[in-house]
């Protein structure tokens, strides 16, 4: 089966009292259908920031270059959270099936606006914003993701320092 590693960030903020977590939806979610859904049916998907991790690049630069890339943010590692596996079928070249794994950082904020992103980035993402981090376990598409942000949690519970 073919591979693919990627990696990716849990970015983090604390605002207004609050944990807030850096999200993106891709590009498909908003694709509008022939009628358009009733008010507040339409379904968002939301998503991690994650991408290929390049040759010759660590898997932690990867994540940081894709979270700014992807979100327009700058963050810096806290900790190396796990990784997700899951497997894929591609609708493009052939629909081989793909066994892919992603490596997750918790990181905090540090710098710049979110969904300031470069027009090229526009493929890739429709929309980055800031969530709850409470909200997320339900709001993000995946069950891996999902599984990252409640990791992301316990470590916070783990560390009031921070
Ligand atoms: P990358 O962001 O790593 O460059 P990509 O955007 O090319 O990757 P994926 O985000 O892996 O590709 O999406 C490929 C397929 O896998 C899509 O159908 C997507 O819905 C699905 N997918 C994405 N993330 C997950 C996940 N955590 N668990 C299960 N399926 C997922």
């Amino acid at each position: 089966m073919v591979r693919e590693i990627s990696s990716g960030g849990v970015v983090l903020q604390r605002r207004d009292g609050e944990w807030w977590l850096a999200v993106i939806q891709p590009p498909q979610a908003v694709q509008r259908p022939a009628k358009p859904a009733p008010a507040g049916a339409e379904k968002r998907i939301l998503a991690l920031p994650k991408g290929l991790v390049d040759a010759g690049e660590k898997p932690a630069e990867t994540a940081l270059r894709e979270v700014y890339e992807e979100t327009g943010i700058r963050a810096q590692i806290v900790t190396k959270l796990a990784n997700i596996k899951y497997v894929y079928t591609r609708t493009w070249a052939g629909g081989e099936r793909v066994f892919k794994i992603v490596s997750f950082y918790l990181m905090a904020y540090r710098s710049g606006r979110i969904n300031q992103v470069s027009e090229a980035m526009r493929i890739e993402v429709a929309q980055a914003l800031w969530i709850k981090l409470q909200d997320a376990p339900q709001m993000l598409a995946y069950k891996g993701e999902k599984q990252m942000v409640r990791k992301a949690m316990e470590y916070l519970h783990a560390h009031p320092e921070l």
